[in-house]
């Protein structure tokens, strides 16, 4: 602590010292409305909101509201909010994060906010890390709105459109992030405003937000189409770079190419100092170790482990050349193998199995996230690198998938009127949340003081020696009685000490953060005495370790197993009256159960207690120190005692990375196998490292983010645009308007380049009907006037065909055009988005002569935008002048007076789309039973004037 936060407190204790007389004024209101009866205290929400409507505000009604909550939950709940969750609310309310340790009940404090903002009829969002917690919550949490009048939903991953509308309809809606953007990127793609779901972004209220925020902030969302074919240049890149050598070096300094890293040998000494880190790597199979080759070694590639990038050198470059038999690498032409080279090389030499993803049984790549170990599926690596590994690891490659809508979670959540948060580890990520999502935050006191026990790193000279370590202190723990939580930083990890445990006949369990309720009733014995539970760092998060055990889990394990549904389960464990049989049924034997485990579990948390509590024990540091605080934050909650300890290797990836200087190597060659080194230096050592890291990891962040703002920016003008196209019945003079621009610019266009061919092409399929050439629209018929009175000719007949088509269609017609409109933008969108993908990629390879990549891809990016709004009007322009009708058969899906539509609604993530909107260039086309469009009056089929041309 500084001087000055040693004598005026620190940025928390002076924002929680400003709520206190807010706080106060709470708990003074609790006795007015302990003296209501039920009903009474339910209708303070019409109250509240007859006062919102004569123009009092949110802020002014928190105290009452808060109080109103509150007392609510005490009666149907039987939880009374503490004093510190009312601060969390309050926090909430103002739109910032509360930093609440695991345990303090995140989950009841959101109620607070949620009830109040809700208020205003405009939807509160509710956003968990996962579907069971989502449940759970909007389950538990439910019953208290309800109480007072609110309704509240919950959206699932396999929810249908009308049960998504209604569930975002509730006043309050539970939800997992990505259920949330999948749903506002649908919704910016129906043709018609009642298929949307979402009823705005006004106010979301994120769980765990630094694993929505942070964590997830690199992987995008993504909703695809079905693309082109897959080539099979992965399969030939991949068949290349498996015969290439390479090695790993720590990082690829400035100015200093792959090839004289390459060349030279590192420095003796700097090559002994780094150990592991030199040791050279063939792409497969991997890291094969070979002692005897000659320190100086010509490689094809290198591995910059600290960026996890590898490039060929130019080694490397000559063979890609004589294998593919190119003169060139680096020419344009070949910029598509250039590209699935890079791809397999990373995929070989950077991204490892069961480290970076796994291979699923059914044969599929599913990514890990690295700062959390938990398994993402349906999310895929981009650019390609996801079909490389899948041809690396010889597993069906997904055909490529065309981005039909993409959003980043970063712009997902600051669309949000208000946004907050709350977590049990926000503070070392503070400078990040203030910067991109202009959140502050704010460390909640906990109920209880905090007496849990955190213990010095150990470290030691090898993997082998800690491992050795662990083991012996994870029976040391399990034989007296302590409860312990192994936490390891990969699945990988996770698998290989369980293995060692059961060598060793110690029970244990294993989470990999795969199966989230199950494991979350895991988690929820790991206190129980002698338990031993290895966990990756997501698993089990949300769910609350109770020493001795969680009775309440026990009781309703035990309802479920008696046939009561989750549903039942829930109401049977609130206090909310109702007349519902089974609940009435369930309760008191909940009561019951509930009862007699806890006096079965009172001596077993005794012994947990008198044990020292849960030990957390960490196998690795993480490269976040968040993440680390997270493990550490399951022990010690409400007041328990608790240890926690991380044992180290100077083997560790984060040591052997980062843990340079003068320190460090005086550790090294102080230290013995198992005889660990333990002081202060090295603890204020590895959290250099870990901030060297994360600050890597965040300006990493902050670069995708940069670029992602672009692509952001004309994201919402299309959205917004295409919603005004969405809400208004009637968009005219918009068509009419485009006609114009579209011919003026085109025959503009085709003069300036003195082509008067090329302007009657592209005229013609609108300009001339099939039945018979119209020569004023020919070159020949054209060829005598000036660049104006073409002009005016091509316009005039436009307009008359267009007049010709709103009268044949009638009032149809204004919503055939914005169906029109909509489809050309879609279509271009869409098309633009893979386009700027490719922008992004050429703007970071290539080198600008003194521009940033990011300035560059600004204004290409732009102009991009520019031409593709171009594109927009001169597509629909054209399909105003060439719509054409189409009879309604029963083939035809849902259409309007037999005008036929793409799909109405793409599918969810990673599934493909099953109907691409069709082009749109020559309009829908005549049917067989139409009546001619020549005028001949016959039917279209039987017209063989028609047919012919
Ligand atoms: P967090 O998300 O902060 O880790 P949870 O919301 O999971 O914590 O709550 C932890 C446990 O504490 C839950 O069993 C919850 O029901 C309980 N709890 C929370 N607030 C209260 C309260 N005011 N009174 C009694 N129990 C509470
Ligand atoms: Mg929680």
């Amino acid at each position: 602590m500084g001087l000055f936060s040693a004598i005026f407190g620190t940025y928390s204790q002076r924002q929680i010292k400003k709520l206190l007389p807010t706080v106060d004024r709470i708990e003074a209101l609790g006795q007015r409305f302990a003296d209501l009866d039920d009903e009474a205290l339910a209708a303070m929400t019409d109250t509240f909101r007859a006062r919102l409507a004569e123009g009092e505000t949110l802020d002014s009604l928190l105290p009452e509201a808060f109080a109103v909550v509150r007392e609510a939950s005490s009666r149907v709940l039987g939880k009374r909010h503490f004093r510190v969750q009312l601060m969390g609310g309050i926090l909430l309310h103002q739109g910032r994060i509360a930093e609440m340790k695991t345990g303090e009940g995140k989950t009841l404090v959101a109620t607070l906010p949620a009830y109040l903002n809700a208020l205003t009829g405009k939807g509160v969002h509710i956003v968990t890390v996962n579907e069971y917690l989502a449940h759970r919550d909007s389950e538990e949490m439910g019953q208290v709105y309800r109480f007072l009048g609110l309704s509240c939903g919950c959206i699932s991953h396999a929810m249908n459109p009308r049960d998504r509308q209604a569930a975002y309809a509730a006043d309050i809606t539970y939800g997992t992030n990505s259920e949330f953007g999948f749903d506002y990127l649908r919704d910016n793609m129906v043709l018609d405003l009642r298929d949307a779901v979402q009823r705005g972004l006004h106010f979301a209220i994120i769980d765990e937000v630094d694993s929505v925020l942070i964590d997830e902030a690199r992987t995008p969302l993504i909703i695809s189409g079905m693309g082109e074919n897959a080539s099979d240049l992965y399969r030939k890149a991949d068949a290349f770079v498996r015969g290439l050598t390479g090695r790993v070096v720590t990082e690829i300094e400035e100015g200093k190419n792959a090839d004289a890293l390459s060349e030279q040998a590192l420095p003796a000494e700097k090559a002994a100092a780094e150990g592991a880190a030199g040791e050279e790597v063939t792409a497969a199979p991997q890291g094969g170790k070979d002692a005897d080759k000659p320190a100086v070694q010509k490689y094809d590639f290198v591995v910059d482990e600290k960026a996890r990038t590898a490039v060929l050198t130019g080694f490397g470059i000559a063979k890609a050349e004589e294998h593919f038999k190119l003169e060139n690498l680096s020419d344009p032409e070949n910029a598509d193998l250039a590209n699935h080279i890079s791809l397999a090389l990373r995929a070989h030499a950077v991204m490892q199995r069961d480290v970076n993803y796994v291979v699923t049984q059914d044969r599929q790549v599913i990514i890990v996230d690295s700062a959390t170990g938990r398994l993402m599926p349906g999310r895929r690596f981009n650019g390609g690198l996801h079909q490389a590994i899948e041809v690396k690891e010889g597993v069906p490659v997904k055909q490529e998938n065309k981005t039909v809508a993409t959003i980043t979670y970063q712009n997902l959540f600051r669309l949000y009127q208000k946004l907050s948060g709350m977590t049990g580890t926000a503070m070392t990520e503070e400078a990040e949340f203030k910067e991109i999502y202009r959140l502050d935050v704010v460390e909640v006191p906990t109920n209880m003081p905090m007496i849990r026990v955190d213990h010095n790193d150990l470290l030691y000279g090898t993997v082998e020696g800690k491992y050795k370590a662990i083991l012996a202190k994870i029976k040391e723990c399990h034989d007296k009685g302590q409860p312990v939580l192994v936490g390891t930083s990969s699945v990988e990890k996770s698998e290989e000490l369980s293995k060692r445990l059961t060598q060793m006949k110690i029970k244990h369990s294993v989470l990999n953060a795969k199966q989230h309720e199950r494991e979350a009733e895991i988690v929820a014995q790991a206190g129980t005495p002698g338990a031993v539970t290895i966990s990756t760092n997501m698993a089990g998060r949300g769910t609350d370790i109770l020493l001795g055990g969680n009775p309440e889990f026990m009781a309703r394990r035990e309802l479920a197993r008696q046939g009561y549904s989750p549903a039942v389960i829930e109401a049977a464990c609130g206090t909310y009256p109702t007349q519902h049989e089974q609940v009435l049924e369930a309760r008191p034997l909940y009561r019951e159960l509930l009862e007699k485990y806890r006096l079965e579990l009172a001596p077993a948390r005794e012994q947990v207690v008198a044990a020292g509590g849960l030990f957390i024990l960490g196998t690795e540091r993480h490269e976040s120190r968040r993440i680390d605080d997270q493990l550490r934050g399951r022990s010690g909650r409400q007041g328990d005692p608790g240890e926690s300890q991380f044992m180290l290797s100077l083997e560790d990836d984060l040591l052997r990375i980062f843990g340079e200087g003068r320190i460090m190597s005086m550790v090294k060659s102080s230290i013995e196998d198992d005889a660990p080194l333990n002081f202060g230096i090295l603890t204020r050592q590895v959290r250099a490292a870990q901030m060297k890291m994360e600050s890597r990891h965040f300006s990493y962040r902050r670069h995708v983010l940069e670029f992602d703002n672009v692509i952001a920016e004309q994201r919402n003008l299309i959205y917004k645009q295409r919603r005004e196209v969405l809400e208004n019945e009637d968009i005219r003079p918009l068509p009419e308007r485009m006609i114009r621009e579209y011919v003026a610019h085109a025959v503009e266009h085709y003069l300036s380049e003195d082509n008067l061919g090329g302007l009657v092409r592209a005229f013609t399929p609108w300009c001339q009907t099939r039945a018979a050439l119209d020569y004023r629209y020919t070159v020949q018929g054209l060829s005598d006037l000036d660049g104006e009175q073409i002009k005016e000719r091509f316009l005039a007949r436009a307009l008359e065909i267009y007049g010709a088509k709103c009268e044949q269609f009638g009032d149809e017609m204004r919503q055939i055009e914005r169906k029109l409109l909509l489809r050309a933008v879609d279509r271009l969108w869409m098309d633009h988005i893979d386009a700027m993908d490719d922008l992004k990629d050429s703007v970071q390879l290539s080198n600008y002569a003194q521009r940033q990549p990011i300035s560059e891809y600004r204004i290409l990016g732009s102009q991009m935008f520019n031409e593709m709004t171009e594109s927009i009007r001169d597509r629909a322009a054209l399909s105003f002048l060439t719509v054409r009708v189409v009879p309604k058969t029963a083939s035809t899906p849902a259409t309007t007076a037999g005008f036929r539509l793409g799909a109405r609604r793409p599918t969810s993530a990673g599934k493909p789309v099953p109907q691409r909107p069709a082009p749109v260039k020559h309009g829908p086309k005549v049917g067989p039973n139409d009546p001619c469009p020549c005028g001949s009056g016959q039917k279209y089929k039987l017209c063989c004037k028609l047919k012919e041309s």
